[in-house]
């Protein structure tokens, strides 16, 4: 039974720093539930003081346990016993459908298993990349080796939790990195149990941290901090821009920006059966609410199957229905809190203002008590620059828009700003590479819609939805710097 009652869920109050949980004087917060509203604890933000302390704490132990030098297949054991952890906790999966926007069952059954995996790959990492030998004369002997960073501060939003932790943690501890962990100050509590049980499956007390607070003040404190070497943050671009320059001006320090997305999905009259990909649509824009920077929010149609299309897609969008995220049978996320949902009224607003036409939704959910559920929406009649199709909403909102030629579409699909993602749906394999070419986009999917369990393929945008890449083995060896060394003997 996956349902649960949302006030018996024992929440981890406070930091976690050297393997205990701190309480400290900063400012206190508020956290609601997405699902109702409702303030469920408040907490005190970390303050300068606070995230010296757990960097200098991780600073310290990792070096004193042994963890930077240990055996790489060492560190490879713990991250294995940590991801069966993950995958046996009860209690990790509440807090997360508790405090997030994730339905308990997507997070049993996607969630969890997708963070213990992600950590398990990073673990298989540990010992696979080295070095390099270089030739030079019979006298030197000239190479590269791998060491990790030290201190990583990781920075995480607020629509994934736990999987954005094992994606800036996993990497960054099989490297042999500490961490110090800031997750958004609105989804506070699964991030701490996670680390709780990285330390019951022997990570070192210390290694990793987990500080509370707001980004300007916890996560400028993080980004800031002298013995912080790398900076790995997944959020907004406008953030993103912020702590980039924080990090050029407090170190020189290298980032992984992960921000945001305005992702095409190009559907060709060839794209085969119209209720698979209208299927495949709704999933890319409403998965978790469309609060996912790879939301697939920009639908380009061929005009030939655009009418069959829509008409699909709106009996699909009707039928979704809100719920609880504590409620087992839920499947359809609300938005985190009111901010966000007045950031999609508005948008949505703006894009009537100028021509745009609400084929279907455009509402909140009636009748869901404090939470915001937003009904999936569908935008049609919309240029180029309507503000709909510009701008990153962070909602289940679907812009339409319709195109005769190959080439107009192509153009349709460009983006200003954003290269994150894009979807891609023909079975003509030449318009397929025509057009997975012509996208300027870090991620281009197939014929399908979303990531899958190949942890082995990299994540990261182009343009403004930032630098560098999670996942894959780039991850891994972005968490490792390395150091030329020539020997004369
Ligand atoms: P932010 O990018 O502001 O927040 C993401 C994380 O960064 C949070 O932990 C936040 O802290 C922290 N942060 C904020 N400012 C700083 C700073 N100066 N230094 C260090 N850390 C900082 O996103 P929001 O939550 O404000 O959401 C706003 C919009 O961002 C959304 O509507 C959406 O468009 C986009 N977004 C994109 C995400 C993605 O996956 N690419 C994820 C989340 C949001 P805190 O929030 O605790 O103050």
């Amino acid at each position: 039974m996956l349902s649960f009652d949302p006030e018996k869920v024992s929440l981890p109050v406070g930091h976690y720093i050297n393997g205990h949980h701190i309480q400290t004087q900063g400012a206190a917060f508020a956290v609601k539930r997405p699902s109702d509203g409702k303030i469920y604890a408040t907490l005190r933000e970390a303050d300068a003081a606070d995230v010296d302390r757990a960097v200098q704490i991780a600073h310290q132990a990792v070096k004193i346990s042994g963890w930077a030098g240990c055996a790489p297949r060492e560190r490879g054991r713990v991250l294995r016993r940590w991801a069966d952890l993950i995958e046996q906790d009860s209690l990790l999966a509440q807090l997360e459908a508790l405090g997030s926007t994730r339905p308990v069952s997507d997070v049993v059954q996607h969630e969890i298993p997708f963070t213990a995996e992600a950590i398990r790959f990073y673990a298989e990492c540990a010992d696979k990349y080295s070095g390099d030998l270089f030739p030079t004369r019979d006298s030197s002997l000239g190479m590269l080796i791998t060491e990790p960073y030290g201190v990583i501060g990781a920075i995480t939003p607020w629509n994934f939790p736990l999987s954005m932790a094992s994606w800036k943690c996993g990497p960054a501890l099989a490297a042999g990195n500490a961490v110090v962990l800031k997750p958004s100050e609105l989804t506070p509590f699964s991030t701490v149990r996670m680390a709780e049980l990285a330390v019951q499956a022997g990570l070192p007390a210390g290694v990793l941290n987990i500080v509370q607070g707001s980004g300007a003040v916890t996560g400028h404190a993080l980004v800031t901090h002298p013995l912080v070497r790398k900076v790995s943050f997944t959020g907004s671009t406008v953030t993103g821009a912020r702590i980039m320059s924080d990090a050029a001006q407090h170190g020189m320090k290298p980032v992984t920006l992960e921000l945001g997305g305005k992702s095409p999905q190009l559907v060709f009259d060839d794209a085969g059966d119209i209720d698979v990909v209208a299927q495949r649509i709704l999933r890319g824009f409403t998965a978790n609410g469309g609060q996912a920077c790879v939301a697939g929010t920009r639908l380009i149609v061929q005009r030939a199957i655009a009418a069959p299309l829509l008409d699909r897609l709106t009996v699909l969008c009707r039928s979704v229905q809100p719920g609880v995220t504590w409620d087992g049978d839920s499947r359809y996320a609300p938005l985190i809190d009111e901010r966000q949902g007045n950031k999609v009224a508005s948008v949505i607003a703006a894009a009537k203002a100028q021509g745009a036409e609400v084929l279907v939704g455009g509402e909140r959910f009636a009748d869901t008590a404090e939470g915001w559920f937003w009904q999936p929406t569908l935008l049609c009649n919309l240029a180029q620059d309507n503000p709909a199709v510009q701008q990153e909403i962070f909602g289940p909102v679907l812009t339409v828009q319709t195109f005769e030629e190959e080439e107009e579409g192509l153009r349709l699909a460009a983006h200003e700003i954003y290269g994150l993602c894009a979807g891609v749906h023909t079975l003509s394999l030449p318009r397929a590479l025509r057009a997975m070419r012509a996208i300027e986009a870090g991620t281009v999917w197939i014929n399908r819609y979303g990531r899958s369990g190949d942890f082995i393929i990299p994540t990261g945008g182009f343009l403004g939805s930032g630098i560098g890449k999670d996942l894959g083995r780039q991850a891994f060896q972005a968490c490792q710097r390395q150091k030329s060394v020539l020997i004369d003997f």
